[in-house]
C-alpha cells in the first residue's frame, strides 16, 4: 500500500498513512507515478521511540537492515499530535521483519497476562 500524496510505501495492514491523515492505495494502482521508487518500506508505525528502537534492535539482530524516521527531524511543528515515529527495511527484507514484529508483540502482549 502506497501514499498517494507522500509516496510512502506501506506494508499490508496499514490503511492511513501516518503523516499525510490520508487513505493508501494499493501500489499497482499506483505503478508507474512515482517519482522516486524507493527501495525501503514502512513496518511499523508509532509514538514510542524506545519501543522502536526496541524493534529495530530486535531486526538488527536477525540481520535486517532498519532505519527510523522521526517527524520531530523536520522543521515544523505537527499541531496537536505526538510526532509519529516510522521503521523502514529493505522491500526484501520486510516479510522477514514484519513477521518478526508480529512475534514481539505476541509475546509481550503475554508477559502482560
Ligand atoms: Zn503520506
Amino acid at each position: 500500500m502506497i501514499c498517494p500524496k507522500c509516496e510512502c510505501e506501506y506494508v499490508d495492514g496499514i490503511k492511513v498513512c501516518s503523516d499525510c491523515g490520508i487513505d493508501l492505495i494499493p501500489v499497482d494502482e499506483f505503478e508507474g507515478k512515482l517519482i522516486h521508487p524507493k527501495d525501503w518500506v514502512i513496518v511499523y508505525t508509532g509514538n514510542d521511540l524506545i519501543e522502536t528502537e526496541m524493534l529495530k534492535a530486535n531486526l538488527t539482530g536477525a540481520e535486517i537492515e532498519s532505519i527510523i524516521l522521526s517527524q520531530k527531524d523536520r522543521s515544523y511543528i505537527y499541531l496537536g499530535e505526538v510526532s509519529p515515529i516510522k521503521l523502514l527495511v529493505k522491500r526484501k527484507d520486510a516479510d522477514e521483519a514484519l513477521q518478526i514484529i508480529n512475534d514481539i508483540f505476541e509475546s509481550k502482549a503475554d508477559d502482560e497476562e
